[in-house]
């Protein structure tokens, strides 16, 4: 079950929270946890989501809730 959040004023599913931070859909994606830190820009609050965008490849994804700000662990 993955938990809805409101990011930019948009309800978002931990997919579409993906989607965002991908720029593209998603395979396989986790529900949505807080992330430690707040978002670097704008001090908002950032939610954190695990993705799978292809079969090989697992990311970490950052998302602010507040402005366009995301990250990902991928170097
Ligand atoms: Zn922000």
């Amino acid at each position: 079950m993955s938990e809805n959040r409101v990011v930019q004023g948009r309800m978002v599913t931990a997919g579409k929270l993906a989607e965002l931070i991908e720029g593209e859909s998603v395979m396989e994606v986790d529900s949505i946890e807080e992330a430690d830190e707040p978002c670097p820009d704008c001090g908002g609050n950032a939610l954190k989501v695990v993705y799978m965008p292809s079969v090989t490849e697992l990311v970490t994804g950052w998302k602010c809730q507040d402005c366009d700000w995301s990250e990902t662990d991928r170097d």
